[in-house]
């Protein structure tokens, strides 16, 4: 799969220093990235800089709040 489309604003893509979760999301399958769902659901300014990729709960969350 290709990369993710919002590597370019993506907090996380850009901040931190996980490259086991950036190949396990980043580089190859974004669509189950917490990050994504929200960047896709509801948008960029709902994605909370400290959510992790693997925190698809807290995404749930913020969608269902939005
Ligand atoms: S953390 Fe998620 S939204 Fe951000 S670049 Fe990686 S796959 Fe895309």
């Amino acid at each position: 799969m290709d990369q993710c489309e919002f590597l370019d604003i993506c907090y996380f893509a850009k901040n931190v220093k996980d490259n086991e979760q950036k190949e396990a999301y980043c580089d190859s399958n974004s669509l189950r990235c917490a990050r994504f769902m929200i960047y896709k659901g509801v948008g960029e300014d709902k994605v909370p800089n400290d959510l992790q990729p693997n925190e698809k709960m807290k995404a749930y969350e913020i969608l269902a709040e939005n």
